[in-house]
């Protein structure tokens, strides 16, 4: 039997203080006219500076919402979050934070590389135009820069938007199902792209996600909830080497990962690609 190493609940306490993602106690309680619905209730998580983390989980257990209050989109109903020692305002305020979501979010009327130029704009500072086609290239993108998003494919456009999450080279990547919405050939690719583009543009990560090979295969730690209300089961340590490649999905390391986050999401073992309905 392979060991799969965990640090439980309250995850990654290896983590030196002031770094990496900080969630302590955090609760949401949204408000839908006279009815409370608890999407989080003190979640607890921590991860180093510069790691990899996923969010892995049910629909509807408050992945996005963690996410969103990370980002600055929503506030917490109690507790607090911090990454790399700085809440969410800091972080907007210094331009720090990367987001792409599932949906790319482009604006149709703009070319590749103006969209991805966009971000310089919105935070108003000098666009450094080198950058912009160093992260089109980076992406795979060289060629399309005056295409239009209606021009490129789903997957192309997910391109599109993680360089622009990255133009600003944030210390801090948040993603939100970033290529969920595409076939699982593309997806694969991507993931493989995603890793070498983080390594190469190293920032703490979080990502959203259900699928539990995807979470393995990219991830220095994979958080797994509990149903809504939120709550973190078990934060998995993966120890599998760096550069990840596609033939480690077949070892029996990986495949006890798997087991071990299908066990705590459904008692049981994973059937299909590893993707929760
Ligand atoms: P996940 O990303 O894990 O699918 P979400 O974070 O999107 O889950 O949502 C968690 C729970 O909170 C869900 O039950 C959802 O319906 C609820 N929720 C999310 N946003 C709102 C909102 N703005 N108003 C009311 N309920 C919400």
């Amino acid at each position: 039997m392979i060991d799969v190493t965990t640090t439980g609940a309250q995850g990654g306490q290896q983590a030196a203080l002031g770094t990496g993602v900080q969630i302590s106690g955090l609760t949401k309680v949204f408000a839908m006219g006279t009815q409370r619905v608890p999407a989080l209730d003190h979640v607890h998580l921590h991860s180093d500076q510069g790691s990899f983390l996923s969010l892995l989980g049910p629909s509807g257990c408050g992945k996005s919402t963690i996410l969103r209050i990370l980002a600055g989109l929503d506030t917490p109903t109690g507790g607090s979050v911090k990454v790399d020692g700085k809440g969410p305002a800091e972080l907007r305020r210094g331009h720090e934070l990367g987001i792409a979501f599932q949906d790319s979010a482009l604006l149709p009327w703009r070319s590749v590389l103006s969209n991805i130029r966009l971000p310089f704009e919105v935070a108003g500072v000098r666009v450094d135009d080198d950058y912009v086609r160093e992260m089109v290239a980076l992406v795979g993108l060289e060629g399309f820069e005056n295409a239009k998003p209606a021009q490129l494919s789903g997957g192309m456009r997910q391109r599109v938007s993680i360089a622009r999450s990255l133009i600003l080279k944030p210390s801090v990547l948040l993603l939100d199902e970033p290529f969920g919405a595409l076939d699982d050939m593309t997806r694969q690719k991507l993931n493989l792209e995603l890793l070498r583009i983080w390594t190469e543009k190293p920032a703490t990560t979080l990502m959203v996600t259900h699928g539990i090979t995807e979470a393995i295969f990219l991830s220095d730690h994979v958080a797994v909830m509990s149903p809504r209300p939120g709550r973190i089961k078990e934060v998995m340590d993966i120890d599998l080497p760096r550069p990840r490649t596609p033939e480690m999905q077949r070892t029996p390391e990986f495949h006890a990962y798997v087991d071990h986050a299908s066990e705590l999401l459904f008692g049981g073992a994973l059937s299909g690609d590893g993707a929760l309905a």
